[in-house]
């Protein structure tokens, strides 16, 4: 198992669902953990779960679709540890679902300013740090929106295929920096995201079930051991890639 003894990983989204599993999973592995998140409580009973793993963790409220918050955010992780060493981008929103006639500019601006202007600035920042302390190793969210076009989910598929691709871009460009970028894609997972999509009458996940090679969802800990992984020295020649979690859902 890759540890990550003495790093520092920032968690965005870390107050729920797949951030919060990858959050618990990397302080599992010795890593210092900062949760931002948009809803600070949530982050803050993130950071609680962590404190079993006797290192030192750092909750915060910030917005990844504004670029003020974005700075401070990296600012106060750098005053309080110096280094990000990992950064993880699992903010983002899927709300809605509607057919592309009928939706509106709003909506589209609200998923990608989230998802992919987001994961974006959140880079940015962080690696503008990692060049500084050496290299670091940026993952971002994607999604089986990203691999696969989903209909009606116009703004949420193309912020996930556009995620993939600044993934690549990044990877590419930094590989010098010493930073790696890489970017997972997984298939539905239950979490308050998918809850609430299901809340909605959105989402029928007995049909993706019964679609699904293997007869089952994946977890939140399967995207976070896959984050893990990438996180650590184990996969120092893996970059630019985007690595499908989600039980061969998008191979056929
Ligand atoms: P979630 O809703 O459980 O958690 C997302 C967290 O991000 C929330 O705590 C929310 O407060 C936070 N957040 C939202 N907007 C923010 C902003 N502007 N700034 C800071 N924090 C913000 O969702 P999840 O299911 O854990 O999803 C995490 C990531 O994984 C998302 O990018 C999502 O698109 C992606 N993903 C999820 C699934 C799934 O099935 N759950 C599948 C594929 C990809």
């Amino acid at each position: 198992v890759g540890r990550l003894d003495g790093r520092v990983a920032l968690v965005t989204g870390g107050g729920s669902g797949l951030g919060r599993a990858t959050a618990v999973l990397l302080a599992r592995r010795g890593a210092r953990v900062v949760c931002l998140d948009l809803a600070g409580d949530a982050a803050r009973s993130t950071t609680l779960l962590l404190e079993s793993s006797g290192q030192d963790h750092l909750a915060l409220s910030g917005n990844v679709a504004r670029q003020e918050s974005v700075d401070e955010v990296t600012a106060a992780v750098i005053e309080r540890f110096g280094r990000i060493d990992v950064l993880v981008n699992s903010a983002g929103i899927a709300e809605g679902k509607a057919a592309t006639l009928d939706q509106d500019l709003a909506h589209w601006q609200r998923i990608i300013d989230v998802n992919l202007t987001g994961s974006y600035l959140m880079c940015q920042a962080v690696a503008r740090t990692m060049r500084d302390t050496g290299g670091g190793v940026i993952l971002n969210l994607s999604s089986i929106a990203g691999v696969i076009g989903l209909p009606r989910r116009t703004a949420y598929s193309a912020s996930k295929g556009a995620v993939s691709m600044l993934t690549k871009v990044l990877a590419a460009e930094w590989a010098p920096y010493g930073i790696r970028v890489n970017a997972v894609a997984p298939g539905y997972i239950r979490t308050a995201m998918t809850e609430r999509l299901m809340a909605e009458g959105r989402l029928d996940l007995e049909a993706i079930i019964r679609r699904s090679p293997t007869g089952a969802l994946g977890t939140a800990d399967n995207v976070a051991e896959a984050l893990a992984f990438l996180a650590s020295d184990q996969a120092r020649f893996i970059t630019g890639v985007v690595l499908p979690v989600d039980g061969a859902y998008t191979v056929y």
